[in-house]
């Protein structure tokens, strides 16, 4: 976190008008956007001059934010983003841990001369940022953006754009409330995003009712056709092909959330999504209670997160990773033999 003194060098450094660059990670989620959002519409506010660069194309359900439009995708756009970077006072990382988690925009954030404030929420950040703003004790890198513009004295200056931009951060990182949301905090700043005029009821069918046909009938096939339960490790899997996909007509954001789903099941405290891309396979780790898929997928997918939400990746084959995934899970039986309780 930020001791006192290093709240004051902010304050200082953000007096006088500066050229800042926010970043966010690879396949940016609910948080990612709303940080970005959040920080694109309060820093501007202040009078700097502030761009929000992603690696990659974010979702279209993301996309009513007021803001949105105005984030670069560096895939589309290298040669500003890679101006932008260079440029730069200031270089903000929001809701990722390590500098490896922006793509193929690494090596240019790595190369950045300005000064590399991290704010975010996975565990253990990576050494080389000037400034951290990290707990893994909060629901989301969005909340903390408000806490950033609460420290920064400014709390009068979060407008209706910001708190509907960190309202969908923290409702899209806790799965609407529903997992990391044990913190009383959260609902304070909650209560205060509504009085700022969020309508939250109407941000929920924005993110969660604007599926396609496709996106739908995907998930009930996911379920229905691709699930493999292993009862004996209280796990159950999802495979998609690219087949699948291609047969599903997929959009970015189609496979959101589908990992969620084995978890709803009492006797399944692991889930995962293993899905084909191009070059490789994606691994979406859910868990509930004690299990730590941080520690499974830093262990052995080259990936991380948070205890019960992580990614990763296997160089393998999808049948070669299904295989691989039950060998690295039968030793951990008894880790995964648990039931909730009140
Ligand atoms: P998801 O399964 O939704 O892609 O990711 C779940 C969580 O794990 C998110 O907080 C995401 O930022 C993090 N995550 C996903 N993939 C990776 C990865 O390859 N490496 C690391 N360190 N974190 C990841
Ligand atoms: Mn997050």
């Amino acid at each position: 976190m930020l001791t006192i003194q290093q709240i004051g060098e902010i304050k200082g450094l953000l007096s006088g008008k500066k050229k800042i660059v926010l970043t966010t990670h690879l396949n940016p989620d609910g948080d990612a956007i709303g940080s970005s959002v959040a920080m694109l519409h309060y820093l501007r506010s202040k009078g700097h001059d502030v761009e929000a660069i992603a690696p990659n194309q974010f979702p279209e359900f993301y996309s009513w934010m007021p803001g949105s439009e105005d984030i670069i995708i560096f895939e589309k756009s290298v040669a500003k983003s890679k101006e932008l970077l260079s440029k730069a006072d200031i270089v903000f990382s929001l809701d990722y841990n390590a500098f490896g988690r922006v793509g193929s925009m690494t090596k240019y954030l790595k190369e950045a001369p300005g000064i590399k404030f991290l704010i975010d929420h996975h565990i253990d950040p990576e050494e080389g940022f000037d400034y951290y703003l990290s707990t893994t004790k909060i629901t989301s890198t969005g909340e903390l953006i408000f806490n950033f513009i609460d420290m920064m004295g400014d709390i009068e200056l979060l407008d209706k754009n910001m708190s509907a931009a960190i309202y969908s951060a923290i409702m899209t990182d806790t799965g609407s409330f529903s997992y990391a949301c044990n913190y009383p905090d959260t609902y304070r700043v909650v209560a205060t995003l509504i009085e700022k005029g969020v309508d939250a009821e109407r941000i929920h069918r924005l993110v969660y009712d604007t599926f396609s046909e496709h996106r739908l009938r995907l998930l009930g096939y996911a379920i229905s056709e691709r699930m493999i339960v292993w009862h004996e490790l209280k796990t159950a899997i999802i495979y998609l092909t690219k087949d699948d996909l291609k047969r599903f007509n997929f959009q970015v954001g189609d496979t959101e959330g589908i990992v969620n789903y084995p978890l709803s099941m009492e006797d399944v405290n692991l889930a995962v999504l293993i899905t084909e891309k191009e070059k490789k396979i994606k691994l979406s780790f859910r868990s509930k209670g004690d299990f730590s898929v941080n520690d499974l997928a830093r262990a052995h997918f080259k990936g991380g997160g948070h205890k019960n939400a992580a990614g990763g990746q296997s160089g393998n084959n999808l049948d070669d990773t299904i295989k691989e995934i039950k060998e690295v899970l039968k030793p951990l039986k008894n880790k995964l033999d648990y039931k909730l309780s009140y």
